[in-house]
């Protein structure tokens, strides 16, 4: 397999295998890989008689459906370069998106009424219709491996996002390294796709690697923990690919569940001490979550920040399998993952079988056929991402050990140095603090304070919490003396400023608290 193509060619063989489950309007809908290969071949002469070229761009802003999968595939075939841009972000973002790449059509939704302003669009919901009486087209594109086959803009958790390029070689070797560092998916897996397909975490996950494999996938309406619990259960779920904090959510929720059955405090006894009993024992002791999760549901996926030891312990204690893995955007995404049979918490795992990881000045440099080749139309931003012998540098600082396991510090953009020159890793602080009472959430960061960085905290409290003083002074009691907190805001939005998988924009933080001073 060389191309987005080569895959594409393979869904017309599973013929009524299912592909798809919308679970997203009114009525539960299901396509076969068939069905879904006929649509693909019809929107790429929909594309065409609107004028799409190849290597033209074309903007994809909607939500998670096999619409979405259907206006994905029909620019690839149609030879042109997909901008998936996320479905929740806001209008100016897209329309500085749809100027920066000159897109020539934008495929948008009826469920965002701010439209952006182009020549030349269509709506997502529309499709149905719109493929009905069409011919599919009959000349595919041939694209080359080094082809770009589409743009992701970063989601800005530190800065200006930039546009990512990704070939079609970069998808499709990512594709084969985790298919062969984790060969477990079969045409019976379901996967539940819950992040936004904008996203390439989710899309290597949750869509190209099961496509990959003939597995179905699963698509909601909403993403409260309620739907989603139900539709673990009624789809037997496989594979969720997910965010840590969506796993503290969900985490949340079942607790709330066995407090409500009056079965809290039994379960969190024997929570305690699941760790010590054989995974048999442990589906056992749980069996009323299990039935609730589907009898099939197997493997919970964590990727894009760092996994909580508790969040781990908690869902491996119920039995379930939990694999956190490590990438970035640039690198399609995934670097290293936990080996299916050899989970270490705290660490991301090992590197996929044909990527080169190494530590450089701490930093985590990456080499292999899934790096990308540039930001689009940006050399400075290029230049700066590579080193001068050709490695990818992550801007993460981490470990790697003597056995190849690897571990992440944190951002070297939001590491804080402290007067005393000291390195302080927000994320090391944050997990301190998250543990005390009355701490909801929190976001550490370094503020300017004459010849260095103070370690300032930003709190998001429970409603009737204590002194924000005291619960920095109980924080600061775990933390050795050159790490400990200088300074703390209590934030008083409701929520951090976040991205859709859920990570916190540290900087824009950092900037509401200068302004603040
Ligand atoms: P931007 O690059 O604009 O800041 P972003 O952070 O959302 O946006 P992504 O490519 O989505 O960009 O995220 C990649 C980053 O996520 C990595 O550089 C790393 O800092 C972090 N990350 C990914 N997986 C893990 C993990 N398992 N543990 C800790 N951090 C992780």
């Amino acid at each position: 397999m060389n191309t987005l193509l080569d895959l594409f060619d393979s869904f017309e063989e599973l013929g009524d295998k299912t592909a798809f489950v919308n679970r997203t309007g009114v009525r539960r809908l299901t396509v076969s890989y068939r069905q879904f290969h006929l649509l693909c071949l019809k929107m790429a002469r929909l594309l065409a008689d609107r004028g799409v070229g190849e290597g033209d761009r074309v903007l994809l802003w909607g939500p998670n459906s096999s619409w979405w999968g259907v206006a994905y595939w029909g620019i690839i075939i149609r030879g042109a370069v997909a901008v998936p841009v996320d479905f929740m972000s806001e209008r100016e973002r897209a329309q500085t998106i749809h100027g920066l790449t000159e897109a020539v059509l934008a495929i948008q939704s009826r469920y965002k009424p701010d439209r952006i302003e182009t020549a030349s669009a269509l709506l997502l919901e529309e499709l149905p219709f719109l493929l009905e009486d069409l011919k599919p087209i009959e000349q595919k594109s041939k694209p080359s491996p080094a082809d770009v086959a589409q743009l992701i803009y970063t989601s800005g958790t530190t800065g200006n996002p930039k546009g990512v390029m990704l070939t079609h070689a970069n998808l499709v070797a990512n594709m084969n390294q985790i298919n062969n560092a984790v060969p477990i998916i079969t045409p019976e897996f379901t996967f539940l796709s819950l992040l936004p397909l904008s996203h390439m975490f989710e899309q290597m996950g949750g869509f190209f690697l099961p496509l990959s494999r003939g597995a179905a996938i699963v698509y909601l309406r909403t993403l409260k923990p309620s739907a989603i619990m139900e539709a673990l259960g009624e789809e037997n779920i496989s594979v969720i690919m997910s965010v840590p904090r969506l796993m503290q959510l969900l985490k949340t929720s079942v607790e709330q569940g066995l407090e409500e059955k009056h079965l809290g405090k039994v379960a969190r006894q024997l929570l305690s001490k699941a760790e010590d009993f054989p995974p048999e024992m442990r589906r056992m002791l749980f069996w009323p979550i299990h039935h609730k999760f589907g009898r099939h549901f197997a493997v919970f996926v964590s990727g894009g920040a760092p996994l909580d030891p508790e969040v781990f312990k908690f869902w491996h204690g119920m039995g379930f399998t939990l694999l956190e893995g490590y990438g970035l955007t640039e690198t399609s995404p995934v670097l290293a993952v936990n080996p299916i049979d050899q989970q270490r918490i705290g660490s991301v795992g090992l590197a996929l079988p044909g990527v080169e990881l190494q530590v450089r000045e701490r930093e985590i440099l990456a080499r292999g056929a899934n790096v990308f080749p540039g930001y689009y139309q940006n050399e400075q931003a290029t230049r700066d991402a590579f080193t001068e012998d050709g490695w990818f540098r992550s801007g993460d600082l981490g470990e790697i050990d003597q056995d190849g396991w690897v571990t992440i510090k944190g951002r070297e953009k939001e590491l804080i140095v402290t007067g005393a020159g000291i390195n302080v890793y927000p994320e090391e602080i944050e997990a301190v603090l998250n543990k005390v009472a009355g701490v909801r959430e929190s976001c550490v960061i370094g503020m300017d304070r004459g010849g260095g960085e103070e370690v300032h905290a930003v709190l998001l409290l429970n409603s009737g919490a204590r002194n924000p003083d005291e619960i920095i002074a109980q924080a600061n009691s775990s933390l050795d003396t050159l790490h400990r907190i200088t300074g703390h805001t209590v934030w008083q939005e409701p929520e951090f400023p976040k991205t859709t998988t859920l990570k916190v924009k540290k900087f824009q933080v950092k900037e509401q608290i200068r302004k603040g001073r």
